[in-house]
C-alpha cells in the first residue's frame, strides 16, 4: 500500500519527491515569507517601481503650470500614488486627470492636489486640517511636506478604507476622523492651515472660527454643482479677508455646512 501511493505521487509530480515534501520544505513557507516582506516593504517597493512615473507627473504636470514649492514637489515625487486608486487603475493613476475612487468621488489630478497644497503656503510643523478624506491621498502628501496632519471624511467606506492604507503605508501619524468635516475638528483647533478637497456652497463658517491667526484656508466654492472656484481665506491680526483663484470641478462638500444631500 505504501510502495503504491508514492509510486503515485512520484509518477503525478514528474519527480522523485513526495508531495507533502514540496509543499512542506518548499512552496508552503516560501510564500509565507513573501507575504511578510511584501507586508513590511510595500511601502519600498511602491516607491521603486512607481518611480519613473511620478517624476514625470512632477515634470511634465506640475513645474511647466508653476508649481515650485520645493516642499510640494519633492511630496508628490514621493508619495505612491498608484496606491490610492483600484488595482485596476493603478497604470492610470499619474494621468493628468481625476481617478474614481469609489462611492461617486475621485481623487483629484494631480495638478489640484500640487496647486492647493502650494496654495497653503506651509511651512514644517504646523497642524493642518484637510476635509475630504477620500483616498487619503492629498493627507499623505502633506504629511510628507512636514506637517501634522488631520482629516474628516463623512463616508464610512472611504474612511475605513483609506484608515488601512495609510496605516499599511506607514503614514501613522495621520489623524483620521469619521464626521461631518463642514463643522471642522473643533477639539483640536486651532488649525494653521485649513483645507477642503470637496466643493461647497460656501466657505462652512466653523472652518473660519477654527482656522489659527494668522491661517489659511483653501477651499472650492461655487453656487453651482462640479463648478467652483478656489478661494484663498487669509485670517490675519483678527481680520478674515477673501481671494478667488483658479475655476475647478469637485464632487460636493455635503453636511450641515455644505450642500444638504449626497451619497
Ligand atoms: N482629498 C481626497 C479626494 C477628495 S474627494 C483624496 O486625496 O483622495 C472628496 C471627498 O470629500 C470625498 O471622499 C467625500 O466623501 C468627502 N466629503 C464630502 N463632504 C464631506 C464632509 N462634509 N466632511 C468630510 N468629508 C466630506
Amino acid at each position: 500500500m505504501a510502495s503504491f501511493r508514492s509510486f503515485h505521487i512520484f509518477d503525478r509530480m514528474g519527480r522523485g519527491v513526495p508531495n507533502r515534501y514540496v509543499f512542506a520544505r518548499g512552496r508552503g513557507p516560501r510564500m509565507e515569507s513573501q507575504k511578510n516582506g511584501q507586508e513590511q516593504n510595500s511601502r519600498k517597493a511602491a516607491m521603486d517601481t512607481f518611480q519613473i512615473s511620478r517624476d514625470r507627473m512632477v515634470r511634465e504636470q506640475l513645474i511647466p503650470r508653476g508649481i515650485s514649492d520645493r516642499a510640494v514637489l519633492d511630496a508628490m515625487r514621493r508619495v505612491p500614488r498608484h496606491m490610492f486608486v483600484q488595482d485596476a487603475l493603478r497604470y492610470k493613476a499619474h494621468e493628468d486627470h481625476p481617478v474614481p475612487i469609489g462611492f461617486g468621488q475621485t481623487i483629484s489630478q494631480p495638478f489640484i492636489v500640487a496647486l492647493m497644497s502650494q496654495m497653503l503656503q506651509a511651512s514644517k510643523g504646523m497642524q493642518v486640517l484637510e476635509i475630504g478624506t477620500g483616498s487619503g491621498y492629498q493627507a499623505a502628501v502633506l504629511h510628507e511636506m512636514g506637517l501634522e496632519v488631520y482629516s474628516v471624511e463623512r463616508l464610512r467606506e472611504l474612511y475605513f478604507r483609506s484608515s488601512d492604507l495609510l496605516m499599511r503605508l506607514r503614514y501613522r501619524t495621520i489623524r483620521l476622523k469619521l464626521a461631518d468635516g463642514t463643522e471642522g475638528w473643533p477639539e483640536s483647533a486651532p488649525f494653521d492651515r485649513i483645507i477642503v478637497t470637496a466643493g461647497g456652497p460656501s466657505v462652512p463658517q466653523p472652518l473660519v472660527d477654527q482656522l489659527a491667526d494668522p491661517g489659511l484656508l483653501v477651499i472650492p466654492v461655487g453656487s453651482e454643482r462640479r463648478g467652483q472656484r478656489l478661494v484663498l481665506v487669509r485670517k490675519e491680526n483678527g481680520s478674515v479677508s477673501t481671494e478667488e483663484r483658479e475655476p475647478v470641478a469637485f464632487v460636493d462638500l455635503v453636511g450641515s455646512h455644505g450642500w444638504r444631500q449626497g451619497p
